[in-house]
């Protein structure tokens, strides 16, 4: 029987067959799994057992792969230490040496990063274009993927993923989409087509900034092969680790629900606010909302060290998309290794501060940035 978003993303624990029936999955905290003799381990061989060593495999990551892929309404998923080991392992299974990956400009700039410096160093050719500009004429005779983001960072460009999966399917191309930002609960890729979806389970999917981790789901053909990847570059993922992000999806309905809320008025708030020049919030993710994060360029007199200054509770950081609110500093860091020019160019200024919107009381958030930016003019 089918079930709803919310009910599916609590109703994760699987059914313990031996044993103590225990409420929740329990941590299978352990590097390996024993057997009684010979057949046993031959057991596990013919697939009739499913576990050996955790780096091969291990209920916990077991658990969470497939409940983003429930999330997502994909066939299959596995867990990573990581987003960006993520995306990885779901480049090397879909793309070969030789052949070529168009991806979006404005990604995380940790992706750019892996793309360029290190997927290209297994022989796979990397384009970076504008993916609003005609997709169709960048591509080539050895291009096999698609690669971009759902909602981009920091300016929240919202991707028109329709568009993208009937281009990849006139030239049949694989697609693959980070849905970091919007998360399952806002947009679900692979319902659009699109053959896989990655996460960084590190930001709302864990929600509560206390895990790294990575989450990759799509058809069970390209997930098989990216499970095959994961176990020999060893990018698993933690059992405890694991544990802690099924716990934190269990919530997610009801966290993105404030976050939304919240970052809506926030937005609504600051938007004729006169220490800001734009306030950057889409308007087209989804009938559920627009996602929590809220993007400010401050006005050119604003002096932005004392707006960081007189925050009070909400805290700098270098990340996002935990239940309390925080700010970062793209120029300063995700983007600080670009040249200024070029940051410019992608409308990464100086003056852009990004807010990720927690799920504190609304109220509380707006009056504490109203105060912030009255500091800093
Ligand atoms: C943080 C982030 C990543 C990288 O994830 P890690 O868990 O830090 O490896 C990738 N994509 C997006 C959109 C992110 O925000």
């Amino acid at each position: 029987m089918g079930q709803a978003f919310d009910t599916k993303s609590v109703q994760i624990s699987m059914k313990r067959q031996d044993g103590i029936p225990t409420k929740v999955t329990p941590i299978h905290q352990t590097s390996a799994f024993t057997f009684t003799d010979l057949e046993d381990i031959e057991s596990f061989y013919d697939g009739d057992r499913p576990y050996l060593y955790s780096r091969v495999g291990n209920p916990n990551t077991d658990e969470l792969g497939k409940a983003v892929a429930k999330l997502e309404e994909a066939e299959d998923g596995i867990a990573t230490s990581s987003g960006l080991s993520a995306i990885m392992v779901g480049i090397l299974a879909a793309v070969k040496p030789g052949e070529h990956i168009l991806a979006s400009k404005d990604i995380y700039g940790g992706t750019l990063e892996l793309l360029t410096k290190e997927v290209t160093s297994f022989g796979i050719e990397v384009t970076l274009i504008d993916f609003e500009e005609d997709l169709e004429v960048h591509i080539k005779e050895n291009t096999v993927l698609l690669y971009t983001e759902s909602i981009t960072n920091p300016l929240l460009r919202v991707e028109d993923l329709d568009k993208v999966v009937e281009v990849a399917k006139k030239h049949s191309l694989l697609t693959m989409v980070d849905n970091t930002f919007a998360t399952p609960y806002l947009v679900q890729p692979y319902s659009k087509g699109i053959d896989l979806v990655v996460h960084s389970a590190t930001k709302y999917l864990g929600g509560h900034s206390d895990i790294t981790a990575g989450v990759l789901t799509g058809h069970t053909r390209l997930i098989e092969k990216a499970r095959t990847k994961c176990v020999n570059l060893g990018a698993n993922l933690s059992p405890f680790e694991a544990w802690l992000t099924v716990r934190g999806i269990k919530t997610l309905a009801v966290r993105m629900e404030r976050h939304v809320k919240n970052a809506r008025l926030l937005a609504e708030a600051l938007k004729d606010n006169q220490a800001i020049e734009h306030v950057y919030y889409p308007n087209n993710v989804s009938e559920k909302g627009n996602g929590a994060i809220v993007t400010l360029k401050l006005a050119p007199q604003a002096d932005i060290n004392q707006f960081f200054r007189n925050l009070d509770w909400i805290k700098i950081v270098a990340t996002l998309a935990g239940v309390e609110t925080s700010v970062s500093y793209p120029a300063g860091t995700s983007h600080r290794n670009i040249e200024k020019s070029e940051r410019d160019k992608l409308g990464v200024t100086d003056k852009i501060v990004r807010v990720s919107v927690g799920i504190e009381d609304s109220q509380d958030i707006v009056s504490t940035f109203k105060h912030a930016l009255q500091q800093s003019i």
